[in-house]
């Protein structure tokens, strides 16, 4: 699975993380970003869109579906390894 956030969207209410804390963070300015013990942010954010595959650090995949789910504005999305989006 492959995990992404739109931070140019991302209103950092912090919902993800609730749910979530072992994959998703907030930086200083309020954006969500992606924990990944080999990936820093910068790494992942070329263009406001942090991606990341999952990795065994992170949580499950269905909490992570309930956390993208729980997302106000629709700030995560979701892939299959084979690029198709999962449906939330
Ligand atoms: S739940 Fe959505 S809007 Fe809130 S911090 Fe996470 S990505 Fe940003």
């Amino acid at each position: 699975m492959k995990i992404e956030v739109d931070q140019n969207i991302c209103i950092g209410d912090g919902s993800c993380v609730m749910i979530a804390a072992k994959t998703f963070k907030l930086n200083p300015d309020g954006k969500c970003y992606i924990l990944n013990e080999e990936l820093g942010p910068e790494e992942q954010n070329p263009s406001g869109h942090v991606s990341s595959p999952l990795t065994a650090t992170m949580d499950t995949r269905e909490i992570l579906i309930e956390a993208a789910r729980a997302c106000p504005v629709q700030a995560i999305r979701l892939y299959e390894d084979d690029g198709t989006e999962v449906k939330l």
